[in-house]
């Protein structure tokens, strides 16, 4: 027997209980953020950045810087590395050229060459407007103009230019990402140069990007891939193979491609092979960068953290109030989410939000706090346990108390109905009115002896005590013997009962259950059906199976009740505000009992014209029988 809901409204102190435990896991949530936010993540943001460079389409280039290669095609034509000689033999080449500056990134002193050859470079340098030698090294405060090559080449225009990487600050990776405005106030060879074709970066504020971090100002190089810069071989630039026009209002970087030593290229964000990019080509990037001024601009700290703390809070949300899976997935979703936001910041808008801090703290906040759900799943679960097996005691009772009590009730019942026997078939005359008050204890009788069978049976099925007594029958003698026993109800009510039963093999079936499953049939259809309506009772074979009809003329049952009505004690409102007396359990046992022999009972109803209930008995049961 179920047991009545009990009635679970929130308490002040279940809500008490409930906003204390909220404010615990926001503070939780918070307090974890705000330590992972603290934490120094620069290598795994610098990795998510990295995927970002490498993701996006890569940038256009300006257009207004050119490389001139010393390259194993260059050395193999001259038979070596170029001489001074050649190089001054390439700067008069490309005077006439005008272009708009010519770097070197080369080591000018350790160009080989005679004093000659180097006093003919050294001419031909100085005399070339915008030439200017490339150099890591950079002048401190109060060295200015000290940074100046040996004889003969002093009067070469030295200029910083740093190549820049993280390895001992930032990601700590090796991976060029930066590039230098400016050291100690000084301006960088970059920005200068490409204040040429973009004055407005000459006021530092204006680059995108800009930071400062320590004595520098820098910014993050749009890096494009490797290759995206048009690049000629120097020995194809001095035999007269590359038109000059090529190079005309350029800015003209020459650098050298021999894979000979790790100072000539750098790791990119694209790539962290050793000879990823030329120091060339990394030049012409910062230029371009700068040119173009479209640096990657980082996201404020306070965002980052705003971020981190949001996932965090979403997370601990996920982890405490969903179930594994669908906890899962959604915390994917966030992620997955978050990493597109800032996928489009960074492309196209080109802005940097932190990604390492949110992640991180999806990964911890859910391995800090899934054990201690696991935990509270756990005392849950055991409570549930407990509260089951009280359950499982109080409802044994129950049951054991119904049985009990209705199995003693059927003594006395059976007293008083032998008694009125004895009275109704008794030598002594009774009145008319003697007689109908007899008769109305008969009938009450009755009624109370089927009510306590009905309990007593749900009593067995709850303690799972029915068992089949299995006989071959035909069900058609079980049938009519049902409609003969109800005669005399339907005659009281003017209901003509007819039967269609065509003739059957017997099959196997426990008699007494499957009377038990028609008799209640029958009866609920003479119960329930108005005076002078007709009842048509039926069996027919069809497919494997008996079908056992009874149709009546009744008031049918809504489409509400239909549902509910092989319920246990179920009755419908009608049912229960008529003089119909029943116990709701009538179709439970029906049911039941059918669907013990592995049959169906079903039903088809329309309010104000009648109900039909079909019964299916399969013909072949894999059922062991007894004789009868
Ligand atoms: P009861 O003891 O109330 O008859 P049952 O389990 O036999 O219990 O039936 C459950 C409910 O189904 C009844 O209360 C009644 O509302 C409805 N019902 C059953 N048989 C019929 C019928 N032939 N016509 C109309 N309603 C019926």
């Amino acid at each position: 027997m179920a047991l009545p809901p009990s009635p679970q409204e929130p308490s002040r102190r279940q809500t008490i209980k409930r906003l204390t435990f909220l404010a615990l896991r926001v503070g939780l949530a918070l307090a974890l953020a705000v330590f992972i936010w603290q934490i120094k993540l620069d290598y795994l943001e610098s990795y998510f950045y990295d995927l970002r460079v490498r993701l996006r389409p890569a940038p256009e280039t300006s257009g207004h810087v050119v490389l001139v290669m010393i390259d194993p095609m260059t050395v193999e034509k001259l038979k070596g590395a170029p001489t001074l000689s050649y190089h001054a033999d390439f700067l008069k080449k490309i005077k006439s050229a005008k272009v708009n500056s010519l770097l070197y990134d080369l080591k000018v002193p350790d160009l080989k060459g005679d004093l000659k050859e180097a006093k003919q470079f050294a001419d031909e340098a100085q005399n070339f407007p915008q030439f200017f030698v490339l150099t890591d090294a950079l002048e401190m405060r109060g060295e200015e103009g000290k940074l100046k090559l040996n004889p003969p080449f002093e009067k070469i225009q030295l200029f910083s230019g740093p190549k820049s990487s993280d390895r001992a600050n930032f990601a700590k990776d090796g991976v060029t990402r930066r590039l230098l405005i400016s050291y100690q106030n000084q301006i960088m060879a970059h920005p200068y140069l490409a204040s040429q074709f973009n004055p407005d970066i000459i006021h530092r504020e204006k680059i995108r990007g800009h930071f400062e971090f320590f004595d520098t100002e820098q910014t993050y190089i749009n890096f494009r891939p490797t290759g995206s810069y048009p690049a000629y071989s120097f020995v194809d630039v001095i035999e007269g193979q590359v038109p000059l026009e090529k190079l005309k209002d350029k800015i003209v970087i020459v650098g050298r491609d021999l894979a000979l030593s790790e100072d000539e290229y750098i790791l990119t964000p694209y790539s962290r092979d050793v000879v990823a990019m030329t120091t060339a080509e990394m030049h012409a990037n910062m230029i371009d960068t700068l040119i173009l001024n479209n640096s990657p601009k980082k996201s404020k700290e306070i965002w980052n953290l705003i971020f981190t703390i949001v996932i965090s809070l979403i997370t601990v949300h996920v982890v405490f109030s969903m179930r594994p899976t669908r906890g899962l997935l959604v915390i994917a979703a966030t992620g997955g989410v978050y990493a597109l936001v800032a996928f489009f910041a960074f492309w196209p808008m080109g802005i940097w939000i932190s990604m390492a801090h949110p992640v991180i703290a999806i990964f911890l906040c859910y391995y800090f706090f899934i054990p201690y759900r696991l935990i509270i799943e756990n005392r849950r679960s055991w409570e549930y346990y407990q509260r089951n097996q009280l359950l499982k005691q109080v409802e044994e009772l129950k049951t054991n108390f119904i049985s009990m009590m209705s199995h003693d009730l059927k003594t006395p019942i059976a007293r008083i109905q032998g008694m009125t026997d004895v009275i109704l078939k008794g030598s002594t005359a009774l009145s008319s009115e003697q007689r109908e008050a007899v008769d109305s204890i008969r009938q009450s009788n009755d009624d109370l002896l089927k009510f306590i069978n009905s309990i007593l049976n749900y009593a067995k099925i709850e303690s799972q005590g029915v068992q089949l007594h299995l006989q071959s029958k035909d069900v058609n003698v079980i049938l009519k013997e049902v409609v003969r026993k109800h005669e005399f109800l339907a005659r009281v009510k003017k209901i003509k009962v007819t039967c269609e039963l065509e003739p059957l093999f017997p099959i196997a079936m426990d008699p007494e259950l499957i009377r038990q499953v028609l008799s209640n049939l029958v009866e609920n259809a003479i119960k329930y059906s108005s005076d002078e309506t007709e009842i048509k009772i039926s069996s027919s074979e069809k497919d494997g199976f008996i079908f056992l009809k009874v149709k009546d003329q009744g008031p049918g049952i809504s489409s509400d009740d239909l549902p509910n009505i092989f319920m246990k004690f179920f009755r419908s409102q009608n049912a229960k505000s008529s003089p119909i007396k029943g116990s709701g359990l009538g179709l439970y046992l029906a049911q039941y009992f059918t669907e013990l022999h592995k049959g169906k009972i079903e039903v088809e109803s329309t309010v104000g014209v009648g109900s039909t209930f079909t019964v299916a008995l399969p013909l072949a049961t894999n059922m062991v029988t007894s004789p009868s």
